[in-house]
């Protein structure tokens, strides 16, 4: 199991599997890390731009630079989580989900089920 994972656009779009699948411009929930956005608890963080993507485990992940909205921190963040790779196939997370940086994702000890659009037969 592997998927190819590019930046495109200038840092506009990552692209997994020569598919554009994840833009700038969304709203993102960031919450603590290894490198906290800014002050508040949870960053209501606008993604300007992707500088480079990994994988961390089954979790894909962003180097993204951007905004919080709720403060107005402008921020650089490593390995926000973007999507999961399941079945071999790329699902992006859900718009609220929180995301930790350093590859995290908000959910508890069962990490391996996460909150994946379409994972619940729910489209
Ligand atoms: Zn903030």
């Amino acid at each position: 199991m592997s998927v190819a994972l590019r930046v495109l656009d200038d840092g506009a779009w990552v692209s997994v599997n020569d598919e554009r699948r994840v833009s700038v411009s969304e709203l993102w929930r960031v919450a603590g890390g290894s490198t906290p956005v800014c002050a508040c608890a949870c960053a209501d963080f606008v993604v300007e731009g992707f500088t480079d993507v990994g994988v961390n485990g089954r979790t894909v992940t962003a180097d993204v630079y951007g905004q919080c909205i709720r403060c107005g921190t402008d921020a650089s963040v490593r390995a926000v989580p973007v999507g999961r790779v399941v079945d071999g196939e790329f699902r992006s997370l859900a718009a609220e989900a929180v995301r930790f940086s350093g590859g995290g994702l908000g959910a508890p000890a069962t990490s391996q089920r996460l909150p994946v659009p379409g994972s619940v037969g729910e489209d």
